[in-house]
């Protein structure tokens, strides 16, 4: 079934998280930087959990990353999921280093395993863009 046609809800969008979703909708991944100490955070804060400055800009992440963890669900937390079920959920590490819960792509046959390597595919689900993650063909980093 095509993503985009499932009626999920959507998510709550604050002054802190816009700049994430706007990039989202132009299709790409951005997360915080912290120039104080050079330390990427997701998800959005007000300050750096590092080193408490507030000192945080918005950078374009690589999009590549490693699998974590990952779950299979099959009863999904809202109804508007069931349609696709069983899908796949991940935690995916950025290679900026912060983790990411994500809705992982998978072919058929696709067997995932923790520390593949994974890179972030923009894609459209319940009518918005969101940075959704696929294992790569090979293990190597371009
Ligand atoms: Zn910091």
């Amino acid at each position: 079934m095509d993503l985009d046609l499932l009626k999920t809800p959507a998510p709550t969008i604050t002054a802190l998280t816009a700049p994430f979703w706007k990039a989202a909708e132009e299709g790409r991944l951005s997360i915080q930087y912290c120039e104080e100490c050079d330390t990427h955070v997701f998800y959005p804060r007000p300050i750096c959990p590092q080193c408490w400055s507030d000192k945080l800009v918005w950078k374009d992440a690589s999009g590549r990353a490693t699998l974590k963890a990952f779950s299979e669900v099959h009863k999904p937390g809202h109804p508007g999921w069931l349609p696709i079920v069983p899908y796949t959920v991940g935690v995916v590490e950025l290679e900026e280093g912060p983790t990411m819960l994500t809705f992982i792509l998978r072919d058929a046959g696709d067997e995932l395993g923790v520390g593949a390597a994974v890179h972030v595919v923009p894609t459209r689900i319940s009518g918005r863009n969101m940075p959704a993650f696929k294992q790569s063909r090979s293990q190597e980093r371009t």
